[in-house]
């Protein structure tokens, strides 16, 4: 048996150890963690909603009809009205045939991946692609490759040099989650096609936060819902709920509920979270103002980040990763912030790669212009700490 203490341990010295917070009542900017008021910088609730008065009034009103747990999976008996209401919804905000509800993002991927590739299929995945996409891929029995970052070009070789039989699926983030850069949607949409293979987009960081009605990374560079057949959306981030859902055609939304085992063995999410969705999803689609007060914080940011010299990375969204480099500083760093009230962590391997950490700022619409104000004013006096090695 492994000495797991000992492997703790030495996680600990090296500055690797992964710890809780606690969190007393909502999602907010302003909340208490560990018994501590802080100003939060990490939370995907990028518009605010995770407790927005209308999104929790339905789930409170929808509970009075739904009660609380599903009870089943939802081909047993646990598909609610409201679940269906909202997968239409969500088909008609894609611009998709269908739309199917998963319980959490990291099962729609497992599930994705694993209905429509397997022994002599495959995959192929952006290198930095969200921990689910990775696991996904290299669960689903078909042979596995990762091609350089955003690179289109060792996208197309790859698929180039494969055998001519099996399936070919290409996985990417369509908002990068640790770095908040974009893939490059366009070329890789036109790669795919001249290879035959599947598109999917993880828009878990894109949907409610880009292009105009928020429809995500798609929207945001102008490309038809027809050259990314599969759309992957998660629900705990810009919609404030949880859960997630695939966007495609008729006919993979029919294969996903007939062969997806992470959607046909696990009960379905609470029929009062899909009508608090609901009402998320109308914020996020009317409510324009959010995202526009949003990326006003993004410009606020990264335009104040840039005058004191922090190291920022190429992002226009609200993750807004500071470079540091190695973890233990990164750490310090963090912990720095901590003591002025600023919560910001530090994102360590192997999370990220090696020689990588970084203070992971994510901004939210609920987020004050003060707020920001304060967290750069703190990171100017960090400055020193912060500096590239
Ligand atoms: N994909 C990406 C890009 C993510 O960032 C996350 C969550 N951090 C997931 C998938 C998983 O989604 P969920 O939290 O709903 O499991």
């Amino acid at each position: 048996m492994r000495d797991l203490a000992a492997q703790l341990e030495a996680r600990r010295k090296q500055g690797l150890y992964r710890a809780r917070r606690i969190l007393e009542g909502r999602q907010k900017p302003q909340q208490t963690v560990d018994g501590r008021e802080v100003v939060a910088f990490c939370s995907n609730d990028y518009l605010g909603l995770a407790a927005h008065p209308k999104v929790v009034a339905a789930f409170r009103k929808a509970a009075g009809v739904y009660g609380v747990g599903a009870g089943a999976a939802h081909l047993v008996n646990g598909h609610t009205r409201a679940h269906h209401a909202l997968e239409e919804e969500l088909a008609a905000f894609t611009n998709r045939e269908r739309a199917l509800l998963f319980s959490t993002g990291y099962m729609a991927n497992l599930g994705v991946a694993q209905a429509l590739a397997g022994r002599g299929d495959h995959v192929l995945e952006d290198r930095l692609n969200h921990a689910s996409l990775i696991d996904a891929g290299l669960v689903c029995g078909a042979r596995f490759q990762r091609y350089r970052h955003a690179t289109g070009v060792d996208l197309a070789q790859r698929l180039a040099s494969l055998d001519a039989t099996g399936e070919r699926l290409v996985l990417t983030d369509g908002v990068f989650s640790m770095d908040g850069d974009l893939a490059p949607l366009p070329e890789l949409a036109r790669i795919a096609e001249a290879h035959g293979a599947w598109l999917m987009v993880d828009d878990a960081h894109g949907l409610g936060v880009l292009g105009a009605t928020g429809a995500g990374s798609l929207e945001h560079f102008g490309l038809d819902a027809r050259r990314v057949p599969i759309l992957m959306g998660t629900l705990g981030k810009a919609f404030g709920t949880a859960g997630a859902f695939v966007a495609g055609s008729e006919a993979l939304i029919e294969t996903l509920i007939q062969s997806a085992r992470t959607y046909v063995y696990t009960t379905a999410m609470p029929g009062a979270l899909a009508e608090a969705t609901r009402a998320s999803l109308r914020i996020v689609q009317d409510d324009t103002k959010r995202r526009e007060t949003l990326f006003a914080l993004v410009k606020r940011f990264r335009e104040g980040a840039a005058r004191i010299g922090l190291r920022l990375m190429d992002s226009i969204t609200p993750i807004q990763p500071i470079l540091v480099g190695d973890s233990a500083r990164a750490m310090a760093l963090s912990d720095q912030l901590l003591e002025q009230g600023l919560l910001v962590p530090a994102i360590r391997p192997p999370t990220v790669p090696e020689g990588t950490a970084r203070l992971r700022v994510t901004l939210s619409a609920a987020h004050t212009r003060g707020q920001v104000d304060r967290l750069l004013e703190a990171l100017e006096t960090a400055h020193e700490a912060v500096a590239p090695d």
